[in-house]
This record gives structure tokens, C-alpha cells and sequence, in this order.
């Protein structure tokens, strides 16, 4: 089996060392942007619209109904923190793509996918004028997406608009692993995702909405009622957002599992350090494997390094001890020297990990319950900082039993297939896994396991 570049050019033990002593087990983001503390569900209430769940797809859900109708009585209920979870812990790249890229919406909705983008650039162009309308403090730079071949196999890969060669591609980002690269200036944000967090929320209570944190829903009953351990809420309609948790809804349990992503954040880079690499358009980038990495400077000029190892652990459950794996960011350390050799030295003063919401078709799907008043927007794979805002929609649509130009959607109305119950999940998430490690060690070839679940509509190439 060959070997890639980051395992011909690994970093030495030292500087591994050195980068990883003394950051934090904590995620950059919500350290540097902490909201403030909201009250505990308690008591009897009612509302037009409950909605379960505080990141990206619940507030945002929050401030679209208001939007569509402000006097509607809405109420957020949040397990824990707003954005701690995955909303809290991403890259911050908001893409237009709805589909987890054009491929995979190509390959599941080939007629339909022309409309994915267009209504997925809308949506990208919508959540910059609501940062502009509301004044959101969010680092948001529409900077576009930088895709790096650093294996020859890729460079099959490149094509379309925006192809560069090597020297091109050094020329934006110098990194002496890049062969050639893929510039996309209009479809790709950056955001500070607490920030981005923090804010929807603000907005959603100066609309009017009634945030409740620490307030984990722990039934929904007919009615409906949604239940915490010290209150209720009889609610008109409710909107599940609960994403890669315990899904409220029996039929949901084997839809989503958690699959483990890890990042380091670190220390601001110096002037000098800076110009070695340029990167003066500050594009989100991201290399071409099938585990790959992705990487960006943040407001502060700090460079935000993850990806790669993708964990599943048996159970599928989310867990704080899941976070400390020492070789998963050992590995990320030794990456981010291998691509910029320029930053040897550097310490990271964050090192976190995150639950990917996996859908087996990669990309969100939509329901109902309870004869259409429950929704749900779940599954985005690890690309909903933009698609949240799109499914929140498309729950309103739902909800308010509207045939949309979203709710016609044959990706909106087809529900993906489940996966199946442990043992099988740990065996065949497992098995893809080191299937996808092994194509990257291959020249990219696809062993018989991928090209089956690829003939079933289950194959993913990032
Ligand atoms: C490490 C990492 C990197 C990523 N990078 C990117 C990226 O660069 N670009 C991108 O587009 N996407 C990225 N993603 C994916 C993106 O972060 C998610 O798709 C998005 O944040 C999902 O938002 P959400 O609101 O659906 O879920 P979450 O942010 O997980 O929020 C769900 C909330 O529901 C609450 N909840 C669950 N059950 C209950 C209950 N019973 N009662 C009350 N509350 C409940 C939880 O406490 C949680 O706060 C990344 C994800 C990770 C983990």
C-alpha cells in the first residue's frame, strides 16, 4: 500500500509535543464568544411554536417564524447551552451546498440539482443580508473555498471553473504539499460559528422569542405537550432540532449517528509567520482525500486545522470523554506541520472534538408527525452551518402545511434509509471508514465494500 504525503513528511515528535502542551480540551469558539445564561424551563406554558434544540437549526428556525409572523408566541428549549454542541465546534465554513457538495446531490437527485444550487446560493445570500439587517458581530467573510490536490491521483479530481496548477494554487496559500487546486470565490463563507450562535440568538430574543437553556425536553406528548423535568409547554406546533441526539421521535432513533471530527485552534500567527504562507484572500480550504483536512485563519489570524480521522464508537452515542484522543490530535499536530512547515513551533491553545450528524444519504432530510404538527430538519453530515438555515424553512413550510418551492422537493419529500441497529452500524460504519483510509493510501481506488455502498446509493467521496 503507498503512503501519503502526510506520512512521507511527518512532523518531528518534538514539535508534536510542543504544539498539543498546554491547549485546552475546550472549543475555541464558545470560549471566545460565551453568551449569556437564560433561565430553566419551569412551570406551565404555552405557545404557538416550540422548538427543541439551541443550535444553528433551532434559532434559526426561531428568528425565520418570527420573521414570517411576528406576533407568533415561540419558545426555544435548549438541553444544555446555546451552541454547544456541534454549531459551537465546526469549521465555520457556510457553504451554499445543500447536498453536501454537487456530487452527491447529482447522484441522488440529477434532475433537481440545478434547483439545490440555486435555491442553496439564495439561502447562502440570505444569511449574509440577515447578518447585515440584524448587525451581526459574526467574522463574516465571503471568501470563498479553496479545494487542494496534495496526491497526483487528485488532480484527476479538478476540473471546471477556477482549476489551478501548482505554482497558481502556492501563489494563494503556499504549502509545499499542493499540487494544483480549485478556486470557488462565490459560494463559501466564513463565520466565527459561536459568534454566529450567540447571535442568531440575540436576534431571536429581540424578535421576541422565549429562550430556555439547561431545560433538556424529556417527552412529547400528544397534544402536543413538550415536557422538561420542571415545566411543560402545550404548544401549537413543534420544530425538533435536535440533531445528532436521542431523536423525540421513535421512527429517528437509527437516523442520525454521531461520528467523531477533531480540530485544533492556534495561537495567532505572527506578521512574519503570516507572509511566509500569504493567504492574503483568506479562502476556507480544504485538501482532496476521502478523509480529508479543512483549514482556515480566523478574524484574529489564528489557524483553525481539522479533520481527518473520523470516529465512530460503538453505541453511537454523544459522550465528553469521546473528545480526548490523544492520536487523533497528535495526527492533526503532524498534518498541520506537514502543510506548513513555515509554523513549526506554533502552539495551539484549543483542542476539541465534535459529533458529526451522519445521515446515510449525507445531507439533510425533513418530516412530520403527529398529523403535521411536528417537524423535523435533522442528518447535514457535517455541512450545516449554511443548509441549517434552509431546513429551518423547509420545518415552517411543513408546519404550516405550505406547498413550497422547498416542500416540492423530491430531496425534501424522500426520506434516506436508516442504519441499522449496533452491532451491524459499529461493523459497516467501521468498515467504510477504513475502506475510504485505504482508497486515500490507493491512488484513490475504491475497494469493493465502497463501490457496493456506491451502488446503492450509500457511497460517499468527500
Ligand atoms: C467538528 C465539526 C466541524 C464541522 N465543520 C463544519 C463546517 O465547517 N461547515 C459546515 O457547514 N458544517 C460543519 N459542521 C456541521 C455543523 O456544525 C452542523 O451541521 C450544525 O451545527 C448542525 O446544527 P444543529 O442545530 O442541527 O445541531 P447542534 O448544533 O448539534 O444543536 C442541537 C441542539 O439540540 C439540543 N438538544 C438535543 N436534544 C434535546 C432535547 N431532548 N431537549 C433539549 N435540547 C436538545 C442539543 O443540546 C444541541 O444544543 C461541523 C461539525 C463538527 C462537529
Amino acid at each position: 500500500m503507498g503512503t501519503t504525503v502526510f506520512e512521507r513528511h511527518p512532523a518531528a515528535a518534538s514539535s508534536i509535543a510542543t504544539m498539543l502542551e498546554g491547549s485546552r480540551l475546550d472549543p475555541f469558539w464558545t470560549d471566545d464568544a460565551p453568551g449569556p445564561e437564560r433561565p430553566r424551563l419551569s412551570g406551565s406554558h404555552r405557545a404557538d411554536l416550540v422548538i427543541v434544540g439551541g443550535g444553528y437549526s433551532g434559532l434559526w428556525t426561531a428568528v425565520l417564524a418570527k420573521e414570517r409572523d411576528p406576533h407568533l408566541d415561540v419558545v426555544l428549549l435548549e438541553g444544555r447551552r446555546v451552541g454547544w454542541a456541534a454549531s459551537g465546534r465546526n469549521g465555520g465554513f457556510c457553504e451554499a451546498s445543500l447536498t453536501h457538495g454537487r456530487e452527491n446531490g447529482e447522484s441522488r437527485w440529477p434532475d433537481e440539482i440545478d434547483e439545490l444550487d440555486r435555491l442553496g446560493m439564495e439561502n447562502l445570500d440570505q444569511i449574509e443580508a440577515t447578518v447585515g439587517r440584524y448587525s451581526m458581530d459574526v467574522d463574516w467573510q465571503r471568501a470563498g473555498a479553496l479545494a487542494v490536490a496534495v496526491e497526483p491521483h487528485q488532480l484527476e479530481w479538478l476540473e471546471g471553473d477556477g482549476v489551478l496548477d501548482a505554482e497558481a494554487t502556492r501563489a494563494l496559500v503556499n504549502s509545499p504539499t499542493y499540487l494544483g487546486g480549485q478556486l470557488s470565490p462565490d459560494d463559501t463563507a466564513l463565520v466565527h460559528p459561536g459568534k454566529l450562535a450567540r447571535e442568531l440568538a440575540r436576534v431571536a430574543e429581540q424578535l421576541g422569542v422565549r429562550i430556555f437553556e439547561r431545560s433538556p425536553v424529556t417527552a412529547l406528548e400528544d397534544g402536543p405537550v413538550v415536557r422538561t423535568r420542571d415545566g411543560h409547554v402545550r404548544a401549537g406546533k413543534v420544530a425538533l432540532a435536535t440533531n445528532v441526539f436521542t431523536s423525540l421521535l421513535k421512527r429517528n432513533r437509527l437516523m442520525t449517528v454521531p461520528v467523531y471530527d477533531y480540530a485544533l485552534m492556534t495561537e495567532p500567527l505572527t506578521p512574519a509567520q503570516l507572509a511566509e504562507i500569504g493567504w492574503e484572500g483568506r479562502q476556507g480550504v480544504a485538501d482532496m482525500a476521502n478523509q480529508f483536512h479543512y483549514y482556515r485563519l480566523t478574524a484574529d489570524d489564528r489557524l483553525l486545522f481539522g479533520g481527518y480521522d473520523a470516529i465512530y464508537h460503538a453505541g453511537g452515542r454523544v459522550k465528553a470523554s469521546y473528545q480526548d484522543r490523544r492520536e487523533s490530535y497528535e495526527k492533526l499536530a503532524s498534518h498541520l506541520l506537514t502543510t506548513f512547515p513555515q509554523l513549526d513551533g506554533i502552539r495551539a491553545t484549543h483542542r476539541w472534538a465534535g459529533a458529526i450528524d451522519t445521515s446515510t444519504r449525507f445531507c439533510a432530510f425533513w418530516g412530520t408527525a403527529r398529523g403535521g404538527d411536528v417537524a423535523y430538519s435533522l442528518g447535514f453530515t457535517g455541512l450545516g452551518v449554511g443548509a441549517t438555515r434552509f431546513g429551518a424553512n423547509v420545518m415552517l413550510d411543513l408546519l404550516a402545511g405550505e406547498q413550497t418551492e422547498r416542500t416540492r422537493l423530491r430531496m425534501v419529500q424522500e426520506r434516506p434509509l436508516p442504519f441499522p441497529p449496533e452491532p451491524v452500524a459499529s461493523l459497516g460504519i467501521n468498515a467504510t471508514r477504513w475502506s475510504l483510509d485505504r482508497a486515500d493510501h490507493r491512488e484513490g481506488r475504491r475497494n469493493l465494500l465502497l463501490r457496493g455502498l456506491d451502488a446503492v446509493g450509500l457511497g460517499f467521496d468527500s
